[in-house]
């Protein structure tokens, strides 16, 4: 079964029981996590806000494939009260919000899915926590390991 990289972010409500709340509906619904990091305080990405964020990536083992995994993000982002979805770049707080980052090596692009996350590898609040979990994993498309490329996010490479 394909490891898949998944990362949550919240910046209102209880953050830290927002993430675990959401850990735990993944849990029921893709079985235990294979891995969690911690849980990290990071400034907005991307839009204005007085609102911090929490963030951190957990990865689970699945046989649904990346639609129905996405069905099930989705489903659980609404479950925890989540009702406003970004669009064209337009960010807003939000009590979760769960990217799919990576799906094993697979390379995907529909209209609803892009794998691995496009941005995951700008983001110091996902490559910091996925160094965390999996170092040594190499990006599919830039062909770096998730080390090199958080080492480069802090040297102001991106
Ligand atoms: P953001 O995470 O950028 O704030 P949203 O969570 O509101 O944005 O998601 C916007 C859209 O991104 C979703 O409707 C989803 O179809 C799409 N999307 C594309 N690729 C991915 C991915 N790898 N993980 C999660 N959502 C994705
Ligand atoms: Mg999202």
């Amino acid at each position: 079964m394909p490891t898949v990289y998944l990362g949550l972010g919240t910046n209102i409500g209880y953050k830290k029981e927002n993430l675990t709340r959401a850990i735990e509906a993944l849990s029921l619904a893709l079985g235990r996590y294979t891995s969690l990091s911690s849980f990290l305080e990071t400034a907005p990405w991307g839009f204005e806000s007085d609102n911090t964020f929490l963030n951190c990536v957990v990865s689970f083992e699945t046989d649904l494939t990346p639609q129905e995994l996405l069905d099930t993000t989705e489903r659980i982002e609404r479950g925890l009260g989540r009702t406003v979805k970004s669009n064209g770049g337009i960010y807003h707080d939000r009590t979760i919000d769960i990217d799919i980052l990576l799906y094993g090596s697979e390379i995907i692009k529909t209209p609803r899915l892009t794998i691995p996350h496009p941005l995951m590898h700008q983001r110091a609040f996902v490559l910091e926590p996925l160094a965390e979990i999996a170092s040594d994993l190499v990006h599919p498309t830039i062909g770096k390991s998730i080390k090199q490329l958080a080492n480069e996010q802090n040297n102001g490479k991106y």
